[in-house]
């Protein structure tokens, strides 16, 4: 039987994940997997997710921007670090089933885990509160970390962050800023930027990082999740003061592999998969420049 699996969202001409696809598929011989993208406005979200369950021989999706939130109320399954995320990238189609995934938070996950950082009783800052800040905040808060900050201009929306994630994780210590002047913890072990500062196309001034690099050891890491462009304002000001640099490229591998395994079983050969992906997506950003 033919395979079919895509990416939804408006406007999804920029994703970059019909390249990633069709990149794994050759390399694994499943071409005869057939993905593409979808323009699926809000008000069709629903139409097209009954087509999913009625048509055979759909995997699932990925879900991007504006469905990420919008589209759990209308599956059939949700886990529970969806739940507390808030937010789902991968619909999983089992049988009659939609199963929603955040593949995000295991994209980060992986992401550290590889370049050795132990988010163990560590101090975490993250930039931003939205549904990738939420992913991270997950993540590091799983992995033991000892102290997370969500510094966001708008501070109710780090306070509902961390009001949904202090039950779940009580053993770390949980804070929200809106100005970096209020962090307890600037010097942190880990910075995540999850904010669209610096973003390609978007046009906000990045001097919201403010005072945020003056106390950066040499051992703290930098994590930028952003890969439009691969060399961020965030990026630059961190290798500046001597911080390890963890890139969101990584992170878009990471999060692709593992749908990957959702929808077709574990990856035979990940590493030499991870590190092809990589160059040919650091080719296809050059080539869009
Ligand atoms: P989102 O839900 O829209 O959240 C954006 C966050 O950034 C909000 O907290 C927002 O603050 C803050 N923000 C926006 N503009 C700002 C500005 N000018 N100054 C200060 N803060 C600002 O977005 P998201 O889905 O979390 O995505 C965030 C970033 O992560 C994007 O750049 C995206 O490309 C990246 N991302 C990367 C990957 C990957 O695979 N590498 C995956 C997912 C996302 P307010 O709450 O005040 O509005």
């Amino acid at each position: 039987m033919k395979h079919q699996a895509a990416v939804i969202g408006s406007p999804v001409m920029h994703s970059l994940s019909p390249k990633i696809f069709q990149f794994l598929f050759k390399k694994t011989g499943r071409t005869e997997i057939h993905y593409d993208a979808h323009e699926v406005t809000p008000e069709h979200l629903e139409q097209f997710l009954q087509i999913l369950k009625s048509q055979t021989g759909w995997l699932g999706v990925n879900v991007t921007l504006p469905h990420k939130e919008k589209i759990l109320p209308l599956v059939d399954q949700v886990s529970s670090a969806v739940k507390a995320i808030g937010a789902a990238n991968v619909i999983e189609v089992k049988g009659q089933q939609l199963i929603a995934h955040n593949t995000d938070l295991v994209g980060i996950s992986q992401t550290l885990h590889r370049a050795k950082v132990d988010t163990t009783g560590k101090s975490v800052l993250i930039l931003g509160a939205g549904g990738a800040a939420r992913a991270a905040a997950y993540a590091c808060a799983s992995g033991g970390a000892g102290k997370i900050c969500v510094l966001n201009r708008t501070l109710a929306r780090a306070d509902s962050l961390i009001n949904d994630f202090r039950l779940l994780f009580a053993s770390t210590e949980w804070q929200s800023a809106a100005a970096i002047e209020d962090v307890v913890f600037s010097s942190g072990d880990l910075i995540i930027q999850s904010t669209p500062v610096g973003m390609t196309g978007y046009s906000a001034a990045t001097d919201f990082y403010g005072e945020l690099f003056k106390n950066v050891a040499p051992r703290t890491v930098a994590f930028e999740l952003i890969y439009r462009p691969q060399e961020t304002a965030f990026i630059k000001k961190a290798q500046a003061h001597g911080a390890q640099i963890v890139l969101g490229l990584d992170m878009l591998i990471g999060q692709a592999l593992a749908t990957w395994e959702i929808w077709l079983g574990p990856l035979v050969d990940k590493e030499s998969l991870w590190t092809g992906l990589s160059e040919f997506l650091k080719l296809q950003l050059k080539a869009e420049l």
